[in-house]
């Protein structure tokens, strides 16, 4: 059976499912997105992925044509239509089709697109072993230039970093920002641990507020560990005891190598490793 893929109200096999080529989604990056996941069945943290599409939006002065309520309902419909439990949900708002120009103001019809799929991890040996990092020369988005907050099509930032890591043959790319300071990697936020405490770059480095690295606050809060939203440099995360990344799709993974620095004992450490425990606990356990 093919995969369904909603588009605008309607649900298309997956070859079938095709928008067109005069969409600024796709001339120009114009548009935002969402990368979710369902457990069980339950789309995980659906309120808040759809509060940060709707805040990308705002941002670039995109009307979403479909309610919260609607576009939720649309997802859940997809993962039925797809007998999709376990799986990853990539929630797509395009400017829609326009002119050759620029203008946003002359394109029509915003294409609303729900595709679910199975998710495709990092190995399971590198959540047992711990990942390698390499610092890239890019440098994240100038949040005066264009926000990283605001989870655009325009991912391009992102892919230079990711084609730089794996150019050093890493699988992520630790990323700066402006002032020199860690901001994030290319599809993950980051987290330290120092003594006993974690450390993240705070909202304001220029990051993408990531909706795993806040369940990752709250768990920590849960578990009575302090969490520090702080600027960091590259030199703490060489001196950290322990270092993970968070993302939708990755969910917690450890880093146990930067900049061919071992980090701590150079295998997953107790906090990484009881985070991961909680993380799977919530997700897995109804
Ligand atoms: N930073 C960037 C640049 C990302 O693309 C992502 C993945 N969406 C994240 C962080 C992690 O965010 P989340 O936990 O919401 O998936």
């Amino acid at each position: 059976m093919a995969l369904k893929v909603y588009i605008n109200g309607q649900l298309y096999d997956k070859q079938d499912a095709k928008i067109s080529v005069y969409d600024h989604g796709l001339l120009y990056g114009d548009g935002v997105f969402e990368g979710i996941r369902s457990y069980g069945g339950r789309v995980f943290r659906l309120e808040q992925h759809l509060e940060r599409l709707w805040e990308s939006a705002r941002a670039i002065r995109l009307e979403i044509p479909l309610t919260r309520q609607a576009v939720s309902e649309a997802i859940y419909q997809t993962l039925r239509a797809n007998q999709i439990e376990d799986g990853y949900i990539r929630l797509v708002v395009t400017r829609g089709a326009g002119t050759l120009g620029l203008d946003p103001n002359r394109t029509s019809d915003p294409q609303v697109i729900i595709i679910t799929d199975h998710i495709a991890l990092y190995p399971r040996e590198l959540y047992e072993r711990g990942l390698e990092l390499v610092t890239v020369a890019t440098l994240r988005n100038h949040p005066a230039a264009l926000s990283p907050r605001i989870k655009s099509l325009n991912y391009l930032n992102n892919i230079l970093a990711k084609l730089e890591g794996l150019q050093a043959g890493c699988s992520e790319a630790l990323m700066l920002n402006f002032k020199g300071e860690v901001a994030e990697c290319t599809g993950d936020n980051i987290f330290l641990v120092r003594g006993g405490a974690l450390y993240t770059p705070p909202l304001d480095a220029g990051i993408l507020a990531g909706i795993t690295r806040g369940v990752v606050i709250e768990l920590a809060a849960e578990a009575g560990i302090s969490v520090h939203e702080v600027p960091l440099l590259r030199h703490d995360v060489y001196v950290a005891e322990e270092c993970f990344l968070t993302g939708t799709a990755a969910e917690i993974i450890p880093v146990v190598k930067v900049d061919q620095r071992t980090i701590g004992s150079g295998s997953p450490g107790p906090v990484t490793r009881s985070l991961m425990e909680r993380f799977h606990q919530l997700t897995r356990s109804g």
